[in-house]
């Protein structure tokens, strides 16, 4: 999608700090780290949001948790993580590009804000 700020960054067209990429995800540091560990990982191919997803959007949901997992190991911080998908303006979602938050690294509170 031309309008979409992760989409350009997937492309190489505005930098960021990768952390993982393959076919199908790419992930990168999250410009306003909330904790010491904050990764994004966003699906290649635009999807706006999980209110958006449609039963064929399974797999890639699930590949994005388990890409996740695979950075919180290699991280160190699989005592405690969050991976967290903001879900429409009320949720604080800004960028309308599907993306999970992998945010780990310091203790937690809960519930979250
Ligand atoms: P959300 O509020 O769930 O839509 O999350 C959007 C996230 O994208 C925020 O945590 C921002 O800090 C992050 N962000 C915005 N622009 C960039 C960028 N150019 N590079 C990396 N992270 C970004």
């Amino acid at each position: 999608m031309t309008d979409c700020l992760f989409c350009k960054i997937v492309e190489g067209k505005i930098p960021s700090k990768k952390v993982y990429e393959d076919d199908k995800v790419f992930a990168f540091e999250d410009v306003n780290p909330q904790a010491p560990t904050h990764i994004l990982l966003v699906p290649k191919r635009h999807f706006e949001g999980l209110n958006k997803a449609v039963p064929e959007d399974a797999e890639i949901l699930g590949y994005l948790q388990l890409v996740a997992a695979k950075i919180g190991r290699e991280r160190g911080i699989e005592d405690g993580y969050r991976t967290v998908l903001n879900v429409g303006p009320r949720s604080g979602q800004s960028v309308f590009h599907l993306h999970l938050h992998l945010i780990g690294g310091r203790d937690m509170t809960w519930p979250p804000g």
